[in-house]
């Protein structure tokens, strides 16, 4: 079975900016957590920033830089929270992720546009960006039907293989 890479604030963890989460509660999410298929990261977290923080959004994209509200770059800490989560992807050789819609690290389709007003841009936050080049797809809080297509699309293969080499061997 492969591994789904998970923004941990979607599982409940409390490492959002305000110290929340964004549990979502989904019966296939919750089977997939208890078969351990679920990878949690917080690249924010990952990448050194404490729990509660400002919250940050991209300014630009090249070059990348990225500033909390108080005018703090932070962008060195989203590249390495970047790094860390698709190193981690790559360990665990995660088939996609599930990440959280509009962060500026996990957003998969779009992000806030930099001036903290509440504006999105169809751009992909620093760490779905980084997965999304590596060939890993991602879904969003609102993509699961999507997601679990695509899971079980690859399931699928895996299973009638297995349950041929089962058949040869105890046949
Ligand atoms: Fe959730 Fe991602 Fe933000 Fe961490 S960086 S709190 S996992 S959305």
């Amino acid at each position: 079975m492969e591994k789904i890479l998970v923004s941990a604030c979607l599982l409940g963890s409390q490492v959002r900016y305000d110290g929340n989460h964004n549990l979502i509660e989904h019966p296939v999410i919750s089977r997939w957590k208890q078969e351990g298929r679920l990878i949690a990261v917080c690249p924010e977290v990952l990448g050194g920033l404490p729990t509660p923080r400002s919250p940050a959004e991209v300014q630009s994209r090249f070059p990348l830089l990225v500033t909390d509200r108080d005018g703090e770059d932070r962008t060195p800490q989203f590249l390495a929270g970047a790094e860390l989560a698709s190193d981690i992807a790559r360990e665990h050789n995660c088939c996609c992720a599930l990440m959280k819609a509009r962060s500026p690290s996990c957003g998969n389709r779009s992000t806030y546009n930099g001036r903290f007003s509440g504006e999105l841009v169809n751009l992909p936050g620093v760490t779905a960006n980084e997965l999304i080049r590596e060939g890993r797809p991602v879904f969003n809080e609102e993509e699961i039907d999507q997601l679990i297509q695509f899971v079980e699309s690859r399931d699928l293969p895996r299973e009638a293989e297995n349950s041929t080499r089962y058949a040869t061997t105890c046949g």
